[in-house]
């Protein structure tokens, strides 16, 4: 079995018997737990200290000690358990930190994602041989250009050079291009 806040991987005799709390088959054996015996007495042990406060600096040399510990097991992987594991990991502010951050990559994947698809139109375009009569390819820039407008109905700078780039060369074509003579 692995323990859950260790990750040891530990004899089931390393476990104790979980034993169900609900009427009825409260001496049935249901399992075990999910960490092992040495860190439950951890927990047991730095929990009561901490409770109880730290009186000397070897109980707060062991409240800091399994601070650390915790936290090294939770990057591990580890689901460390006790009272004072749950205030060292899941402090209210560092949860609201978390949530902020994660807000916030949300609301910054949303504004580059469309941003990479006009780039990636531009870039399509760029690369497009030139086949077509000139219209095709001013009417597809034209569709790049409305996604690439800011508030103020400008270009935005982070468009310009790839629109700038384009229209220097789809004029080029257009002044190129040998129209077909009109079949009479
Ligand atoms: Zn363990």
């Amino acid at each position: 079995m692995i323990c859950k806040q260790c990750l040891k991987d530990l004899p089931e005799t390393d476990f104790r018997p979980y034993v169900s709390r609900s009427k009825g088959i409260r001496t049935s054996t249901v399992g075990h737990n999910t960490i092992c015996k040495k860190c439950e007495s951890i927990n047991c042990m730095v929990t009561r200290v901490w409770r109880q406060g730290a009186k000397n600096p070897k109980e707060q040399q062991l409240l800091d000690s399994a601070a650390s510990y915790y936290k090294c097991l939770k990057e591990a992987g580890g689901d460390p358990l006790g009272a004072y594991a749950r205030y060292i990991l899941d402090k209210p502010e560092v949860h609201g930190v978390r949530s902020n951050i994660d807000k916030m990559l949300e609301e910054m994947a949303l504004k580059v994602t469309p941003a990479d698809k006009v780039i990636e139109g531009y870039k399509a375009l760029a690369e497009e041989q030139l086949v077509d009569i000139p219209d095709v390819y001013q009417a597809k820039l034209e569709a790049l250009r409305e996604q690439s407008l800011g508030k103020d109905g400008k270009i935005l700078t982070a468009y310009k050079p790839f629109y700038d780039k384009l229209v220097e060369k789809l004029d080029d074509y257009e002044d190129n291009y040998v129209w077909k003579k009109p079949v009479n």
